[in-house]
């Protein structure tokens, strides 16, 4: 078949339209069109091949089923069509899912010196790739391209933690009564994983959902999220260049119903999913009895008392990078700060200053943020800034796209908030944040805990004891103190309430993807 390169193919295809305006049978020509690779030349120089097919058994190969159509992947930057990719049916789901079966044979057997040496592979691979990794990952998701770089880096990390967990792995001991023997416990693989992302950090929720899924001897079939998977498709690469046995690791792309096979299916064990609260629970519908872990939403709260006026410059700091950080396109996001009136009019004043200082642009131009991943994004971000307007925010900077192509918006700060408005109680998924002002640490608790999610939370103050209490009392998996968007591998993160149950990192999840089993031994009396 004719290859084109991605010039010629975008020529071809005459453009970006909007895959919802396609007939479908000019959306199948699309895919007969297109091939298992596409040469891209990316905005920083670099050249390669970029793999557009479902990765089964180390293999990149078309969907089974010719009928249907192929999805087109636009930069996020200016709205130009970069290549087209596969979408996956539900028999290339059973195809995956029957190859990481059959690898769920021996690879459960494996060493765990095994495993860790294959780890290791991996993480130097992912090193000696950070820069094309991270380019390509700007291009899709539109993140700046040092945001890119940093998650590279978090993921070889992580790699690199999860290697020297292998033979870490411990049971328990219980000796009961010495007449009567004594009991210990294991912990097992469960099996085939289905594993299924969202799109703003990719390759980094490849490495919190595949570490721990790997580590403890399992297979996995992941689902990467249509809006952002070619960085996810590149890296595969580097899974059989690792040396991985085929079917140890199967990638399918493709939209919801991809994924819903995956929940599904009797033969996947265990579902590690992250996404919106809204998905999760039409899995929870279907997913039957496995074992689920949820990352979902939040709407994490930030509370900053009089006695952090000393370091005001460094709240802001993090403030900023709570809700700016990555387009606000965080789970954990900081989205509404909670200050304490003796402070509120400075902090209000510098905060504004710095945000209008953030350079917002392409992500290849080092920018502190980028577009937006996709054109829902943006009109839900520009939905919420009018619903906020009638509310009664004011509007303090921000609140308009950059320009007329892309998803640039800007940096947005709403004062005078109030915690019954939707623009503090909703997710809004990019760089808007609400502050609200308050006049006891009590009620700001209070305020802060006044929410269905429960996923991260941020304190700022110079008092330890202010600190340890306002950390205790907060409804949340994470709490950063004077920090935020702080993440290290030995540390759990996982949400309470509707922000999901069960861990990423650190040995929590470990167990999150092991049955446990426990053994008695009987002894007779000799003596
Ligand atoms: P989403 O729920 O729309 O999609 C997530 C994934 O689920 C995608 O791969 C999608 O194709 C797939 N999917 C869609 N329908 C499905 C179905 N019926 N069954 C199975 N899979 C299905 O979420 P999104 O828009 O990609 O991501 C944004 C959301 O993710 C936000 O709410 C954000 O807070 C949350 N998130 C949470 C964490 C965390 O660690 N807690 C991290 C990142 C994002």
């Amino acid at each position: 078949m004719l290859k084109l390169n991605n010039t010629a193919y975008a020529s071809a295809l005459k453009n970006p339209v909007q895959y919802s305006k396609f007939g479908i049978s000019q959306a199948i020509q699309r895919r007969l069109n297109h091939t298992l690779n596409f040469d891209m030349k990316l905005p920083n120089g670099h050249n390669y091949d970029q793999p557009t097919g479902l990765f089964i058994n180390n293999e990149f190969v078309k969907p089974l089923s010719k009928s249907k159509p192929s999805i087109p992947v636009y930069n996020p930057y200016n709205e130009s069509l970069i290549c087209d990719i596969y979408e996956g049916g539900a028999d290339d789901v059973e195809q995956a899912i029957d190859a990481a079966e059959k690898a769920f044979k021996t690879w459960k057997l494996t060493t765990p010196e095994e495993r860790s040496k294959l780890l290791y592979k991996l993480a130097d691979l992912i090193e000696q790739n950070v820069d094309l990794l991270a380019s390509i990952e700007t291009l899709d998701n539109g993140k700046a391209l040092s945001s890119a770089k940093g998650d590279v880096g978090l993921m070889a990390n992580y790699f690199r933690y999860g290697a020297s967990m292998c033979d870490k792995l411990h049971g328990k001991i219980f000796q009961n009564n010495a007449k009567d023997g004594f009991g210990y416990t294991v912990r097992e693989p469960v099996g085939v994983c289905g594993l299924i992302s969202s799109f703003n950090f990719p390759l980094m929720f490849v490495s919190w959902k595949l570490v721990p899924a790997l580590v403890t001897g399992n297979t996995c079939v992941f689902k990467p999220s249509e809006h952002s998977c070619l960085s996810t498709l590149y890296f595969a690469n580097l899974i059989k260049e690792a040396g991985f046995p085929p079917g140890v690791v199967n990638f399918i792309t493709g939209l919801g119903p991809v994924g819903a096979t995956l929940t599904s299916s009797p033969k996947i064990k265990k579902i590690s999913f992250t996404g919106s609260v809204g998905t999760a629970k039409k899995i929870m519908s279907s997913v039957g009895i496995k074992k689920v872990t949820l990352e979902l939403g939040g709407k994490s709260p930030s509370i900053v008392t009089n006695k952090a006026k000393e370091d005001l410059d460094k709240v802001i700091d993090n403030i900023c990078l709570g809700i700016f950080f990555n387009s606000g396109e965080v789970c954990c996001a900081g989205s509404r700060v909670y200050v304490q009136e003796d402070i509120y009019d400075e902090l209000v004043e510098k905060l504004v200053k710095k945000a209008e200082s953030l350079k917002v642009g392409d992500g290849f131009s080092d920018p502190y943020f980028g577009p937006l991943t996709n054109k829902m994004q943006l009109d839900k971000v520009k939905n919420y800034v009018d619903i906020a307007t009638k509310e009664g925010a004011k509007l303090l900077t921000g609140g308009k796209q950059i320009g007329d192509k892309g998803y640039l918006f800007q940096p947005t700060i709403f004062g005078d908030c109030t915690n019954d408005m939707r623009v503090v109680k909703e997710e809004i998924f990019g760089p808007v944040l609400s502050l609200i002002k308050y006049k006891d640490v009590k009620d700001a608790v209070a305020m802060a805990n006044d929410t269905e999610y429960g996923l991260a939370a941020g304190v700022f103050t110079s008092d330890l004891n202010e600190a340890i209490q306002i950390s205790n009392e907060l409804n949340a998996g994470t709490v950063w103190v004077n920090t935020y968007n702080n993440f290290h591998p030995s540390l759990p993160f996982g949400g309470h309430s509707s922000s999901g149950y069960g861990s990423e990192m650190s040995e929590e999840a470990f167990h999150c993807y092991t049955n446990v089993k426990a053994v008695k031994m009987n002894i007779k009396s000799v003596i």
